[in-house]
């Protein structure tokens, strides 16, 4: 049994009308997903993460994503604010997220970006705690004021989703009862330093994501030059999940069902309603 902790089912790759995303959904669970996260990015799809999730028996999370801050209003956050009280008793509504800080893209490295991107992610942390809730964290190139943020206003936990930090970085968001989120980037064979972490991490820190349909795995991914001459990339899913889960039992040297109930226990633990939701689902 697992658990996919991130994955954009609502995202255009799968099709119109979500075709692709009920096959994928379908193909996961016959392997032994029985639930998955879907993280909203902006107010415009808080909508279809809700009803996706409640069609697919998921479970979904409602936030503003760093990458949509340019486009995102300061009333966006009242809006989240009223869709968190308005669905508090949705057992399908387990965390605020997808929410963060992205000092990769070049557009939001401008000093006044960053600081737009500061103002949505504390925004968000106060919601989260308001609500008690925890929260999804999108890292890249910002672990250090993300922490700097979460220890000036502690959350109830979440997670750090496709963490690629230092043992030391681990540490820190371990310190603030965070798990971390490990997908499709730990199963390359040149991401040495990533795949040693994952080795060594103490079990009970580890939960796993597919992020589909983006980060796919090796075995799904194709070169931009290959991909430039017509070779496409093929389409990463929940499905891919079990096969990500025994790259990284083979990598700590355990089962793959120890490995499938440990992290399964983790996501219960860093998304507390998870639990809830699945005693009440059929
Ligand atoms: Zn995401």
């Amino acid at each position: 049994m697992w658990i996919d902790t991130h994955c954009h089912l609502d995202a255009p790759e799968f099709g119109d009308a979500h075709v692709l995303a009920r096959q994928a959904r379908q193909l996961a669970r016959e392997r032994g997903v029985h639930c998955c996260v879907l993280p909203a990015v902006e107010v415009a799809n808080f909508r279809a993460v809700r009803e996706l999730a409640h069609a697919l028996g998921d479970a979904y999370a409602l936030g503003i994503h760093p990458l949509y801050v340019p486009r995102a209003h300061d009333e966006d956050l009242d809006r989240l604010d009223a869709e968190l009280q308005a669905h508090r008793g949705d057992p399908r509504l387990v965390a605020v997220g997808e929410i963060g800080l992205d000092f990769f893209v070049p557009a939001l490295c401008e000093p006044a970006m960053r600081e737009r991107q500061q103002h949505f992610y504390r925004a968000q942390l106060r919601l989260a705690r308001q609500h008690g809730l925890p929260v999804i964290l999108h890292v890249r190139r910002s672990t250090d004021a993300l922490l700097k943020h979460l220890r000036e206003l502690p959350t109830g936990g979440g997670i750090a989703h496709a963490f690629n930090g230092s043992t030391e970085q681990a540490q820190a968001f371990l310190a603030q009862g965070f798990k971390l989120g490990f997908g499709g980037a730990s199963t390359f064979d040149a991401a040495r330093r990533l795949r040693a972490l994952a080795a060594s991490l103490p079990a009970d820190a580890l939960v796993l994501e597919t992020d589909a349909p983006d980060m796919p795995p090796q075995w799904l991914y194709t070169p931009v030059a290959e991909r430039a001459q017509g070779r496409p990339q093929g389409l990463n899913t929940p499905a891919e999940l079990p096969r990500i889960g025994a790259e990284m039992a083979a990598l700590r040297g355990i089962a793959v069902d120890e490995l499938a109930a440990v992290t399964t226990a983790n996501a219960r633990a860093a998304l507390p309603r998870l639990q809830a939701m699945e005693d009440t689902s059929p």
